[in-house]
């Protein structure tokens, strides 16, 4: 019992999702089912018709810390939903399942994105939970989803549910830490698996809607609002679900994207672009957006990185408008000086 309130404390300091995955497997494994089960939490992610399987974290018998799928992992490597009967029907039915014997496998259905029941916690014992056990289990995942819906509270813009500037710094520097391979004080290195893709580097892109302004004087703020909104749920149906997408207030988003290399961040882009421009918008009609991109390096700063991307949208508006341009094609191209740039973030 000790162990367990000890935990819980523990868990409720925590100010980050990754943290708050790994203290949930480890308060279940080690302290409820004393470290004789296998705990893992599992996400389905994807596109509906092709949902897979991702482990946010994950802590087996002997093993000292827990692990986790890489999250920009390519889905298309990562185990189909539909080979987990028992995981299908949890996440249908949204109620305690148990199943098979060598193991006994366990489920909980875990509401961990407020809105959406797409996860789940999966124990795999030698024998069933005790009711105890259970009841424990279900406390502490409890808990664990009210302390998520603590971090959307703080973290998510409310109109548009994108992720809000406060919470850019700290997704930057995690992925300025991982790009660079060094590790950066106060955010933990963790254990993953399914490095497939270790080659990719992080772009990060500034999406500004065209001519906004005319959209509000137009047909009024309220309809503006809702083209912020249907803008942000374009956004979600075309990047990638690993992709992180921000509001930056008023009609600016921004997206940090993890791929390959420059020409296929270019490519998801203007893909974007055109699928915006494409899209009929209630009463408005059509809008455009220009966006600017660059790579993230080494030594940036949240300030020097969106610096260059926004020094990109202001070509693309200066040129027409409705485009995507390129920070590194345009120093290329000497219409953007690097030196002068550096000055200015400076
Ligand atoms: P440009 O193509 O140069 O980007 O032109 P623009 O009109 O989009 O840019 P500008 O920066 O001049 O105007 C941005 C407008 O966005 C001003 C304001 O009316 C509108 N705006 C900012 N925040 C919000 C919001 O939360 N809701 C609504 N409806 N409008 C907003
Ligand atoms: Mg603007
Ligand atoms: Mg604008």
């Amino acid at each position: 019992m000790k162990g367990l309130l000890d935990g819980l404390v523990a868990l409720s300091g925590l100010r980050d999702r990754e943290g708050l995955d790994f203290a949930l497997v480890s308060l279940i494994a080690t302290t409820v089912l004393a470290g004789r089960a296998s705990v893992q939490l599992v996400q389905a992610v994807g596109q509906p018709q092709d949902l897979r399987c991702l482990v946010r974290a994950r802590l087996r018998p002997g093993q000292e810390m827990p692990d986790q799928d890489k999250v920009w992992a390519d889905l298309s490597r990562l185990p189909k939903l539909s080979a987990f009967a028992h995981r299908q029907t949890l996440l249908a039915t949204q109620r305690y399942l148990s199943r098979g014997e060598h193991p006994r496998l366990c489920l909980f259905p875990v509401d961990a994105r407020g809105s959406s029941a797409d996860s789940l916690v999966e124990i795999a014992c030698e024998r069933s939970l005790t009711p105890s056990q259970r009841r424990a289990i279900e406390h502490v995942v409890q808990l664990f989803q009210n302390l998520q819906g603590l971090l959307d509270y703080g973290e998510k813009d409310p109109l548009t549910d994108l992720l809000n500037r406060k919470t850019f710094d700290r997704a930057f520097l995690r992925a300025a830490a991982a790009h660079s391979d060094t590790a950066v004080p106060g955010v933990p290195e963790r254990r993953q698996t399914h490095d497939h893709d270790s080659a990719s580097s992080y772009w990060l892109a500034m999406i500004d809607i065209d001519h906004f302004k005319r959209v509000n004087d137009s047909y009024g703020h309220l309809i503006g609002d809702e083209v912020l909104l249907l803008l942000a749920r374009q956004m979600r149906c075309n990047f990638r679900w690993s992709d992180q997408l921000y509001r930056f207030g008023g009609e600016e988003f921004v997206v940090l994207l993890r791929c390959t290399g420059h020409p296929q961040a270019k490519k998801i882009l203007e893909r974007f672009r055109l699928h915006v421009q494409a899209h009929a918008f209630p009463q408005v009609g059509g809008i455009t957006v220009s966006l600017g991109f660059a790579a993230l390096r080494c030594d940036d700063t949240p300030s020097t990185a969106i610096g260059r991307a926004d020094r990109a949208v202001y070509v693309a508006k200066g040129q027409g408008r409705n485009r995507v341009c390129s920070y590194a094609e345009l120093v290329t191209a000497g219409e953007l000086s690097e030196a002068v740039a550096q000055n200015e973030e400076a």
